[in-house]
């Protein structure tokens, strides 16, 4: 059989699979960070985790982009330069600044390293291997703009409200627990760091106007929706003076 139609297959059932975990997402909160229990089984340190099943997505994504036979314009390189920088950050930078203490269950880091694995493949091997060439007027396209736009300022806003919750953990006694995150995007939301995730990856499905990029766009609201509306519900649980008018993603909205 032909590569391209079995590929194709793969995107759309990889596209299903996100749509099913996002209505399993809101009835089970996936188990790391503030939810992590046992009953998941033997666990790692949580900055172990993070490395682990975060390199795999860039790994995956540079070997079948660069093995493939696409020739490699310069927009295939902007995209290739924003996906590993984007990971570097994130399987490197981020979890070294981690506080270390939380632990993660090795099945979750399982399970992380195999969706990471699928989508640096899909991405990589479709970008790198299955593209047609995108020409150098594409860095003049008004979706490229557009995508680098929204990535750009999803990059931000997600770093900054990940650099306010690491910040709240130095600062805290680990044992006390956790502390209301302020200032910012806080003012009007519990999650901003998954809201600018998800701008992130929805730039990038724009930027490379492609269906394995839209596949990771869906997959991250599909993590992250549930796990805001979780977080935002735990937080009102904690605590009993956290701001009413807060929302859990995005402001006046939801
Ligand atoms: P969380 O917001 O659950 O936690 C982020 C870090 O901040 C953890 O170290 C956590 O500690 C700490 N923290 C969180 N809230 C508080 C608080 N109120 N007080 C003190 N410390 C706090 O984020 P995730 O771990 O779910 O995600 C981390 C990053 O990974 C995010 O940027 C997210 O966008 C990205 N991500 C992307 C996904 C995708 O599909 N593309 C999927 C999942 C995550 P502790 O570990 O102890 O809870």
């Amino acid at each position: 059989m032909n590569s391209l139609p079995t590929f194709w297959i793969l995107v759309y059932a990889w596209i299903g699979i996100a749509v099913l975990s996002f209505f399993t997402l809101l009835r089970v909160r996936a188990p790391y960070g503030r939810y992590s229990t046992r009953r998941w089984g033997p666990a790692l340190p949580h900055r172990w985790g993070w490395i682990m099943m975060e390199l795999a997505s860039p790994a995956v994504f540079l070997f079948f982009f660069l093995t493939g036979a696409v020739p490699k314009t310069a927009p295939l390189w902007v995209f290739a330069g924003l996906w590993t920088g984007h990971y570097l950050n994130r399987a490197v930078a981020y979890p070294l600044r981690q506080t270390p203490g939380n632990r993660m269950p090795i099945l979750i880091m399982v399970f992380g390293l195999v969706f990471n694995g699928v989508n640096g493949f899909l991405n990589g091997h479709y970008l790198g291997g299955l593209a047609s060439p995108y020409p150098l007027g594409w860095l003049a396209d008004p979706r490229f703009l557009l995508g680098v736009f929204m990535f750009a300022i999803g990059a931000i806003v997600n770093w900054r409200a990940d650099a306010v919750l690491l910040a709240l953990r130095r600062s805290g006694d680990r044992d006390a627990g956790y502390r209301i995150p302020e200032g910012g995007l806080y003012r009007w939301v519990s999650c901003p760091n998954y809201l600018g995730e998800i701008v992130e990856w929805m730039g990038f499905a724009v930027l490379t106007w492609s269906l394995p990029a839209a596949s990771f766009a869906i997959w991250t609201a599909a993590n992250l929706i549930p796990r805001a509306l979780s977080h935002h519900r735990w937080y009102r649980e904690q605590f009993p003076d956290y701001p009413s008018e807060r929302q859990a993603l995005i402001p006046g909205l939801l």
